[in-house]
């Protein structure tokens, strides 16, 4: 692995003040803690590299051996008097948070606590949070829905009860290879670099009678079906989260969550905004000018709509009531009907003739629509 200068890990300059140093650390192994990033392997590596760089850099002599030396001042046999090995970034971690040790404890104070923990003495770790998207109709989102999922996923495993032990007594001791850290360390070149432990799997601890099911685990990969009520009202990115349903824990540990990200399949008929509906209806172009009932779709069946004698192209009308619901139970959108007037296409003789007969009858002066606009765009015609 190449060896980035601190101060660029850091993100600091090279004549940065303590307090400035202490601050950008603070920033930066916030972000990239591994309880935040669970599912980013690369997480831990670059929480340690700033760890390290915070190490060195924060302390006055070894940031002069190391300014004057660089990184050869922390090699085995360098002038800087480093013996290569780094403390556990957790500990720096929990120093400069002021965790006392205990590692973790004021991570959670500052997240809000929860989840955040990855194990406790018991050995127990809470179940990964989990994402499921699902998509459904405009229908289903009107009038809410019971789904049900298939969702892979750890399932508490059933022959022991999800304690991983085979008597069910627990049987926990604290893992020997790792010293109940749940982390080994190893030497790469002159850096610790730390893995997950392989005996306990990162647990701490482990089981002395493991459940032959499970292997010690509590917890097995199956699929689980889930059911999950969706409210009406939801709208495309609605998230829904189903608390505990997520992966099981770790020997009994709690489970996480499981996220359901909805997404509303696009309508035949209508478009969504918010709480209201909008659609194209076409409108015959002797009732716009009669006026007359025009049948419009809605999404639980027909409904009849009143047009007025002279309606235009391109009106909308709105059915109040006629759109979704609101997510809150409170209301009702409106339904915004525009209509398209009609030109028949196919036209016998007989037709035609009435056609030109109306034409002629109705003169010049009855199109309002034709007055404005040439009232409008005078100066065009006029020069
Ligand atoms: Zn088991
Ligand atoms: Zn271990």
């Amino acid at each position: 692995m190449a060896e980035r200068d601190y101060y660029e890990v850091l993100g600091v300059s090279r004549d940065a003040s303590q307090s400035e140093i202490k601050k950008s650390y603070r920033k930066l192994a916030m972000k990239h803690h591994p309880d935040q990033n669970p599912d980013d392997p690369k997480a831990e590596e670059k929480f340690k590299e700033i760890g390290e760089a915070y190490e060195i850099v924060s302390d006055e002599e070894k940031r002069a051996a190391y300014d004057r030396y660089g990184h050869a001042a922390f090699k085995n046999g360098g002038n800087g008097g480093g013996r290569g090995g780094f403390h556990d970034p957790m500990d720096i971690f929990s120093q400069v948070f002021g965790g006392g040790g205990g590692g973790g404890s004021m991570f959670d104070d500052l997240f809000g606590g929860g989840g955040g923990r990855r194990r406790d003495s018991s050995g127990k770790k809470r179940g990964s949070d989990l994402r499921y998207d699902l998509e459904i109709t405009l229908e289903e989102a009107a009038e809410g829905v019971e789904k049900e999922l298939e969702i892979e996923k750890y399932t508490s495993c059933g022959k022991c009860s999800g304690s991983g032990s085979k008597s069910g007594g627990g049987g926990a001791k604290p893992c020997t290879t790792c010293g109940g850290r749940g982390v080994v360390g190893q030497q790469r070149g002159i850096f610790i670099q730390q893995a997950t432990c392989p005996e306990c799997r990162g647990a701490g601890q482990v089981i002395a009678d493991p459940c032959g099911d499970c292997g010690g685990d509590g917890r097995k990969q199956a699929p689980e079906r889930v059911s999950i009520r969706i409210p009406a009202g939801v709208d495309d990115g609605t998230r829904l989260r189903s608390t505990g349903k997520g992966d099981a824990g770790m020997r009994g540990g709690p489970g996480g969550d499981l996220y359901v990200f909805l997404h509303l399949r696009d309508h035949d008929v209508f478009q969504r905004d918010g709480d209201d509906l909008f659609c194209e209806v076409p409108l015959p172009f002797s009732t716009a000018a009669l006026g007359g009932e025009l049948q419009v779709p809605t999404l639980t069946g027909r409904a009849t709509m009143k047009v007025p004698a002279g309606t235009q192209g391109a009106t909308t009308f709105r059915l109040r009531d006629r759109g979704m619901p609101a997510l809150n139970g409170r209301g009702t959108g409106d339904l915004h009907v525009e209509v398209q007037v009609e030109v028949p296409t196919k036209l016998n003789s007989d037709q035609k003739e009435k056609l030109q007969a109306f034409t002629e009858s109705i003169g010049e002066k009855n199109s309002p629509v034709q007055e404005s606009f040439f009232e409008k765009a005078k100066r065009f015609f006029d020069s």
